[in-house]
């Protein structure tokens, strides 16, 4: 019998935000508990990483949610940060947090939706009292690259002071670990996922059947529109099952972070 592999640590998370086409929350609604349920029976903390309106919206869910957990920000109106002034930046980051933190459980994390990250907005974050923000991947809005020269390993910056807990990349085609990835590329991206990723993201919206119109360019759509609804939950499972196999060890972005050499052990 081969023996057990070396464990590492890597995080789950979901970005927890309105359904692309409608605005509304029905993939939340629908999604969200099944899959705490799920992450609760293997022992996995997920972190969420919440829009302001999804606790404004689904607050009765979100209260619901097992301590387990971690709350982190997703800003408030899932815009491109890219594409607002300084001054909506900063309030978003503002008061999406104090809304989170109306939960009771905290929040010292941060996602800019659309993984739209630039230097300047990092410091914006770090300005707004959030300890870490798990934002650089290698691709994201506007569809394409960005960030390619990025650290790819969670780091602590001083200046600004945070710890970036990057997305990781699944393949050398640099593509974000993400059931998206996982799910466009099945059965190859099987093959594909080596390594040990400290992280990987979903969405609620990947288990409803239909494709949304919004955001996605038509060359994407062949790829993002394959094993959705009850074929993502499968490889789902099956992708916990090979990170699992593979020695991972469960736990938040916010352990991730606490855990970065020279991190203030207090935060
Ligand atoms: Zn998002």
């Amino acid at each position: 019998m081969n023996p057990a592999p070396p464990s590492f640590p890597c995080a789950v998370t979901i970005d927890v935000e309105p359904d692309p086409d409608t605005g509304d929350f029905e993939a939340v609604r629908r999604h969200l508990p099944g899959l705490l349920e799920r992450f609760d029976t293997r022992g996995i903390p997920a972190t969420l990483f919440c829009t302001s309106r999804v606790v404004d919206e689904c607050g009765d869910l979100l209260r619901q949610v097992p301590s387990q957990h971690e709350f982190a920000s997703h800003a408030c109106s899932h815009r491109p940060f890219t594409r607002m002034t300084p001054e909506e930046r900063r309030d978003e980051l503002a008061r999406s947090k104090a809304v989170i933190e109306s939960l009771g459980r905290g929040c010292a994390g941060f996602r800019s939706p659309y993984f739209c990250m630039t230097d300047a907005i990092l410091r914006e974050v770090a300005q707004a009292g959030y300890q870490y923000d798990s934002s650089w991947a290698s691709f994201g809005h506007p569809i394409g690259y960005h960030n390619l020269w990025k650290s790819k390993r969670p780091v602590r910056l001083e200046d600004p002071a945070i710890v970036e807990v990057p997305i990781p990349d699944a393949t050398v085609a640099r593509i974000p670990f993400g059931l998206s990835f996982y799910r466009a590329f099945d059965p190859v991206s099987r093959l594909f996922h080596v390594g040990r990723p400290h992280l990987v993201y979903l969405h609620c919206d990947e288990f409803q059947d239909r494709l949304p119109s919004a955001d996605i360019p038509r060359w994407a759509r062949p790829f993002l529109g394959r094993n959705r609804g009850k074929r993502a939950s499968v490889l789902l499972d099956r992708l916990l099952d090979a990170l699992q196999r593979k020695g991972a060890r469960f736990v938040t972005v916010g352990d991730i972070a606490r855990s970065v050499p020279g991190a203030d052990p207090s935060a």
